[in-house]
């Protein structure tokens, strides 16, 4: 379970309209990318869909239920920022384990699932380390980590590889990839960077201004953008 539904979100902040009306369908254990420029509104799109910020119209929908009157603690998503959101006087492991410990999950289970997380995402010579005595993929892994440990049905990335060097980025990269097919979780992921789309997605949403210019698998897009902006952002070379 978590397929997804937006039905004609609109946000605005003040007087300014950042999302003009978003319609969106993702199935079960999509890999869907949302790609576009810096300030279109990618991020308001994906804190719309956590519940973070309500719409101003429109309706968000996780396996039919509306996000905006399901308790956080129900909605089934873990997040993914790009600065990581760690705390910095904790353990990786206690990082990684807070947020089931407030949820009351009894120990024995939450060491289990740490377990299973920092084996897939090669955690476990740094579980007693705090944040800063690791480098910034290790702490990007941690934070994708705790999200792991959630067991969320949607997963929401917002640009997690940004501050990473090239080499790291890649790595990283596959590693979601990865966690994806095993996990076969609907992941919902933003970026602003083409090879990140066209590698990682089932299906790219490609967003300018507020509006989703056009929907598609990579391939589709590449081969036929729907108008100018798409071509330049994701299509062929003319
Ligand atoms: P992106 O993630 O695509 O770079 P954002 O969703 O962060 O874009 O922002 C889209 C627009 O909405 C920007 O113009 C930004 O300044 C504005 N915006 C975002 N959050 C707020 C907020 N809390 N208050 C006012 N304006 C905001
Ligand atoms: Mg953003």
């Amino acid at each position: 379970m978590g397929s997804l539904k937006i039905e004609n979100v609109k946000k605005a902040f003040g007087p300014v309209e950042v999302l003009k009306g978003i319609d969106l369908e993702v199935t079960d254990g999509e890999f869907v990318v949302f790609v576009g420029p810096s300030g279109c509104g990618k991020s308001t799109l994906l804190r719309v869909i956590a519940g973070l910020e309500d719409s101003t119209s429109g309706r968000v929908l996780i396996d039919g239920g509306d996000v905006s009157v399901t308790p956080p603690a129900k909605r089934g998503i873990a997040m993914v920022f790009q600065t990581y959101a760690l705390y910095p006087h904790l353990t990786v492991k206690k990082n990684m384990g807070l947020g089931l410990k407030q949820a009351n999950t009894p120990a024995a289970e939450i060491d289990r699932r740490i377990g299973v997380a920092s084996s897939m995402l090669s955690l476990e010579p740094y579980l007693e380390r705090r944040p800063a005595e690791l480098s910034g993929g290790q702490r990007q892994r941690v934070a994708i980590g705790r999200a792991v440990v959630r067991e969320p049905k949607l997963f929401l990335f917002d640009e997690p590889l940004s501050n990473l060097d090239a080499a790291l980025r890649v790595n990283t990269r596959l590693e979601i990839a990865q966690l994806h097919r095993r996990l076969k979780a609907t992941m919902i992921y933003v970026t602003h960077d083409q090879v990140e789309a066209m590698t990682l997605a089932d299906k790219i949403v490609v967003l300018n201004a507020g509006r989703i210019e056009q929907i598609g698998g990579p391939m589709e897009l590449y081969n036929s953008p729907a108008n100018e902006f798409v071509a330049g952002f994701i299509g062929s070379p003319k």
